[in-house]
């Protein structure tokens, strides 16, 4: 998580700089010459023998690429690597550690309690508390360390190790060295403050676009006026439209289908930004996706279209994003720093994960199974299929019944933890050990999990308690962030050194609070008696893969699109998404659904929202079906005591400490081909 945290820092740090300082920095890496970095080299090596040469070598040529002409001349340059090189690293990396703990600690102490008053159920809130919210004592953090050289002090001395050597020599690393490796990640970018304030706008613009993107349903009609939502239906896309979809699956009645099929109808017209203007966000004119018909006051009239403001915003954040490239020596395209920097798994890496996944034949069988159980042809929306979902044998108000009894407010939940974590299988020692790190708070929105970026701070459970009690739906939302807190407290106090504190990345933060959540039927002695369950869930896990994967490879290749198209303009944007949509839908799905041509992959709003992110979730199911493969007959809470303790290392080393094998879609496709060869076994029967 501390990796996580970081990058989330990193992009708060921003800052009114002069234009000077700013031209300053603009010629960083170009400033210093080759025959000085070699000049500076030889003498380090010569004033220090015994030192590693290639390691000087590297420090002195990173520093150099971070080196502008504000920094000094040539001549200081060479002084300050001289002066500044330390061949007791071990004193100077638990300094930087002691002391990045602190910063980061303390100001994220001071962030969570600048967001108390929105973030949790305690009073009225005042005006001013937004504000405070939003301010980060973060923001000059990065300026000011490269000003006063101490991250070119860090660069110089830990010098940075790429992801392949990070994965090659991982796992024969000392704690020492781990933390070194780690020291040389922090500090990555030196993006001046106009640029990175420039990204936050955007994005924050962005974000607004797609949280006011709602559809009110009842004036979606189908060809013949019908109505089919109720009244006080408004969905946002994608999410909102598409959970709505889902939950048709159980409405076997033609109702249901055309329901589902008018929401993918609007998907379509969203993505080919036919849809209505006045559809957006505003209730009262009809409008039939199907036939893009629009009803202004109940008379049949041609609207104005979206025009292309989905594309256009992502082009936005395309070339702000791309004016940071040059303050990034080590990740120099937005696409590095989402996959090499933020997941440490490079593109060609997860392409290759998620096109062996999608391509193998496995999936047909399953898309067949599915056809069987509809009783129809699949349809491209499928690949929302809800209807593996084991069901629960016990019902939900007897659930809740129980909840709210035991849980009738935070404080409660609190108390409680540690018994939790007993049902669980922790001795209760441990579990008091690891709770008193851990604080309930009831929260005014949706469930989240703060975690600590310190020994000395609590992690924060917070969920949405009603009056009468904490229902079964908010339980398991709690156990989904308890497994946040418990992964961010053990991951903190278990690791001896700050340097390596954490997990690799948010994908393994889902998946490890994933291991909780499913447990929670467990935890309330609730017993199912449902045998296809097992089956049922890494169906239900796989082909949620399944889809997510096509949709990240939509976004991750339209990034690459941009990259090659610099100056496109929203509408040529427009036309390569839905041809990338379409390629990948008939390179991996059209078999499937016996479908051609669809575009729906490129309906996802974290693509405008949240770029370059979708490929997380997939990762997320892999590393959950991985780690739960391990963990089978094994005792529970020594495991993932064992397994949340490794700290942070690249993915592929973390998931070979936690499991015996790096991150692989293989396991997955064998149990998953397993369970259709028993499916397939029963009907033959
Ligand atoms: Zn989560």
């Amino acid at each position: 998580m501390k990796n996580i945290c970081f990058i989330l820092i990193m992009a708060l740090f921003s800052c009114k700089q002069s234009e000077t300082k700013v031209n300053i920095i603009d010629n960083m890496g170009k400033y210093i010459t080759a025959s000085a970095i070699d000049e500076t080299v030889k003498e380090l090596e010569s004033k220090y023998p015994q030192s590693d040469r290639e390691l000087i070598g590297r420090g002195v040529k990173l520093v150099s690429e971070f080196w502008s002409s504000g920094d000094g001349s040539p001549d200081e340059f060479k002084e300050f690597c001289i002066n500044s090189y330390s061949q007791d690293k071990k004193a100077l990396a638990d300094r930087f550690s002691k002391n990045l703990e602190t910063v980061f600690g303390r100001f994220s102490q001071v962030g969570k309690e600048m967001q108390f008053p929105i973030h949790v159920e305690d009073g009225d809130l005042l005006p001013v508390d937004e504000i405070f919210a939003s301010w980060s004592p973060f923001a000059h953090v990065s300026d000011d360390w490269f000003d006063n050289k101490l991250a070119m002090i860090l660069h110089l001395n830990f010098p940075y190790y790429s992801l392949d050597e990070r994965n090659a020599k991982g796992l024969q690393w000392t704690d020492d060295e781990n933390a070194a490796v780690n020291l040389g990640l922090y500090f990555a970018s030196r993006t001046p403050g106009r640029i990175q304030q420039n990204i936050d706008e955007i994005s924050t613009r962005a974000e607004m676009y797609i949280s006011n993107y709602n559809i009110y349903m009842h004036n979606i009609v189908d060809e013949k006026g019908g109505r089919y939502f109720p009244e006080d239906m408004r969905l946002i896309s994608h999410w909102g439209l598409r959970d709505e979809l889902k939950s048709n699956y159980t409405d076997r009645t033609e109702t249901g289908l055309l329901k589902q099929k008018l929401i993918y109808d609007l998907m379509i017209r969203i993505i080919n930004q036919e849809i209505p203007q006045e559809i957006i966000n505003t209730p009262g004119n009809d409008y039939c996706p199907v036939n893009n018909r629009f009803f202004r006051n109940g008379r049949d009239t041609v609207p104005e279209r979206e025009k292309d403001t989905r594309y256009a915003f992502m082009l936005e954040i395309f070339r702000a994003s791309k004016a940071a490239d040059k303050y990034s020596p080590l990740y120099p395209d937005a696409i590095k720093r989402a996959f090499d920097q933020g997941l440490e798994m490079t593109f060609d890496e997860v392409e290759t994960m998620f096109t062996t996944f999608l391509s193998d034949p496995v999936i047909e069988k399953i898309g067949g199974f599915i056809g069987r159980r509809l009783r129809r042809p699949l349809r491209a929306y499928d690949i929302w299929y809800d209807g593996f979902k084991a069901r629960s044998s016990i019902n939900e108000r007897d659930l809740s019944a129980r909840t709210v009894k035991q849980f009738p407010d935070a404080k409660a939940l609190e108390r409680q933890l540690p018994n939790i974590l007993q049902l669980l299988g922790y001795g209760t020692d441990r579990a008091e050990e690891i709770c008193q790190f851990i604080a309930v708070d009831a929260a005014r929105g949706s469930g989240h999990a703060m975690g600590a970026a310190m020994k000395d701070d609590v992690s924060r459970l917070r969920v949405r308690v009603p009056e009468t009690g904490l229902n079964y739906n908010g339980f398991n939302v709690a156990m989904h962030e308890f497994g946040h807190n418990v992964e961010q407290t053990v991951s903190m106090y278990d690791v001896d050194n700050y340097l390596n504190s954490g997990i690799p990345n948010t994908a393994f933060t889902e998946a490890l609070a994933f291991l909780f959540q499913k447990r929670d039927l467990d935890v309330l002695g609730f017993k199912e008696n449902n045998p296809d369950k097992a089956r049922l869930a890494i169906l239900d896990n796989y082909w949620h893969a399944f889809e997510i994967m096509g949709v990240a490879l939509v976004d991750m290749y339209t990034w690459k699109w941009m990259y090659a198209n610099p100056d496109a303009k929203p509408e040529e944007l427009k036309a390569a998404i839905i041809s990338i949509a379409k390629d990948v839908w008939n390179k991996y799905y059209a078999k499937v659904f016996d479908v051609a041509d669809s575009p729906i992959l490129a309906v996802y709003s974290h693509m405008i929202s949240y770029p370059l992110y979708l490929a997380a979730y997939p990762i997320g199911h892999l590393i959950e079906f991985q780690l739960e493969q391990h963990l089978e007959g094994k005792d529970f809470a020594k495991e993932i005591d064992r397994i949340f303790s490794i700290g942070h290392c690249s993915p592929n080393v973390w998931m070979t400490k936690a499991t015996g094998t790096k991150l692989s879609v293989e396991p997955f496709i064998k149990a998953v081909t397993n369970v259709m060869d028993e499916i397939n076994a029963q009907v033959d029967d």
